[in-house]
């Protein structure tokens, strides 16, 4: 099962994807993941990228699609992947078909979880993520049982740099200028589907889940 995961930041793409690799076993694939690894690597990709990111607009094309290109080829992505936060562009969904043309692949499904922005400033400015193992809190509807400390294996729990107010502004412009006509780009093609991220996490997988399993 080949997925792409579209909607605005802090739709949940990242939360779902996360739920799907525990129901399903296939990898997510987060091109956000991976550049923020790069950059903590200090990579001079990372070092490149970190200034596109912290002002809120998009990292080039041609690195997020080279990343995706190696991404794609390694073992665990044979039974299937979920791209969360790519493509972003239309130019990278059309990169992306011709990688998967090559590679005798396809798109099974494009989930795309709509929510109003105005609910999306709260959700992500709240956001917070262990360091150690990735889980992700949020300082009001899920917060850890020890402020600042993970549940789940004690790690420190981190804000990210573009999660704040400013930023995510801009980031939300970006979407609306390059990343939301992604929406027509696929609805063309039948495997396209709509879905209410408002709603309850669990409420949203559910609907994912039908869609996979449909
Ligand atoms: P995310 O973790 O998906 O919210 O991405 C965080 C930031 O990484 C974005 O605001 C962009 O600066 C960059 N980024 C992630 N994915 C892409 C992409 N597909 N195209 C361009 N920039 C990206």
């Amino acid at each position: 099962m080949n997925l792409i995961f579209l909607g605005p930041p802090g739709a949940g793409k990242g939360t779902q994807a996360k739920m799907v690799t525990g129901r399903y076993g296939i990898p997510q694939i987060s091109t956000g993941d991976i550049l923020r690894q790069a950059l903590k690597d200090k990579t001079p990709m990372g070092v490149k990228a970190k200034e596109f990111m912290d002002a809120g607009k998009l990292v080039p094309d041609d690195v997020v699609i080279g990343i995706i290109n190696d991404r794609l080829r390694e073992g665990d992505c044979k039974a299937g992947f979920i791209l969360d936060g790519f493509p972003r562009t239309v130019a990278q969904a059309e990169a992306l078909s011709g990688l998967l043309g090559k590679m005798g692949r396809q798109i099974d499904a494009v989930i795309d979880l709509a929510v109003e922005e105005r609910f999306l400033v709260e959700r992500l400015t709240g956001r917070r993520t262990c360091k150690n193992c990735g889980m992700g809190y949020h300082i009001t509807f899920s917060p850890a049982s020890k402020t600042g400390v993970c549940d789940k294996c004690g790690g420190e729990l981190f804000q990210r740099d573009d999660d704040n107010e400013a930023t995510v502004i801009k980031r939300f412009k970006v979407y609306k200028e390059q990343s939301e006509l992604l929406g027509a780009h696929y609805s063309a093609g039948g495997r396209y589907r709509k879905i209410d991220g408002a709603a309850p996490m669990e409420q949203v997988f559910k609907r994912i889940v039908e869609i996979i399993d449909a």
